[in-house]
């Protein structure tokens, strides 16, 4: 056995690995044991092809909610994991909030599935986190969706575009608003620094939470005015909505 294996092992004895969200023992090089792993929910297929919400089963693939019949989205599509509820809430929460980095590991290992889905051209294709704001970035210190862009787009960081999509203005927490009073708040928030990073390209637009799409939407708005042929969303987690 090698120095580092000796090392390895005994710290494992002394600091037996255990599950980020329980702390029981892991038997398993993962973050989370199978029972916590089993409570998170996820959303279940048949997807609306647009914003990616579960339909009902006997709606089939292929089909559009009405919600976005109703308001064609200008993203081409969004796509999410899990369901925005407990025990993923917290963890997000944790990251976005509290500036808790242990998290990561645990985000990461949850996404894994959905990025091996992405089918993402990686040299034609850009990502660009919804930004924040300079003074909210400026109080938080960093921007969560940025750093969940980093997870997704783990093999291929050159195409992360961090300062292209930018928030020029300060808005209200869209939590405290509905419906047109949501988009009014966003109508002119967000702008392109250089178009000619993502003119002619496939954006992939990365949040932690997707709820009403409106700030997706009013940021897929900015790109393709700037030249982005198409723009997909991609986020941790969903807000639940059965049509
Ligand atoms: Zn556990
Ligand atoms: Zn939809």
């Amino acid at each position: 056995m090698r120095g580092a294996d000796w090392l390895h092992a005994g710290l494992g004895l002394m600091f037996p690995r255990c599950c980020f969200l329980c702390r029981l023992p892991l038997d398993s090089p993962t973050q989370l044991c199978e029972s916590c792993l089993g409570v998170i929910p996820r959303l279940k297929p048949p997807f609306c092809r647009r914003c990616g919400c579960s339909l009902y089963p006997a709606a089939g693939d292929g089909h559009v909610c009405g919600a976005c019949l109703a308001n064609q989205p200008l993203y081409g599509r969004a796509r999410a994991g899990f369901i925005y509820e407990e025990p993923l809430t917290a963890l997000l929460h944790g990251l976005k909030y509290r500036a808790d980095f242990s998290t990561l590991p645990v985000l990461a290992e949850l996404i894994r599935p959905l990025q091996e889905q992405l089918g993402v051209n990686r040299e034609d294709d850009r990502v660009v986190p919804v930004p924040l704001h300079r003074s909210r970035l400026m109080n938080r210190g960093f921007n969560q969706s940025l750093l969940l862009a980093a997870l997704f787009f783990s093999g291929a960081q050159s195409l992360i575009l961090p300062q292209t999509l930018l928030r020029v203005r300060n808005t209200a927490p869209q939590t405290s608003l509905d419906g047109m009073a949501r988009r009014k708040n966003l109508t002119g928030a967000f702008a392109v620094s250089d178009a000619s990073l993502i003119r002619g390209r496939r954006v992939f637009l990365v949040d932690d939470v997707f709820t009403t799409g409106t700030t997706v939407n009013e940021c897929s708005r900015t790109l393709l005015a700037a030249g982005a042929i198409d723009v997909e969303v991609l986020t941790v987690a969903r807000v639940a909505r059965l049509e």
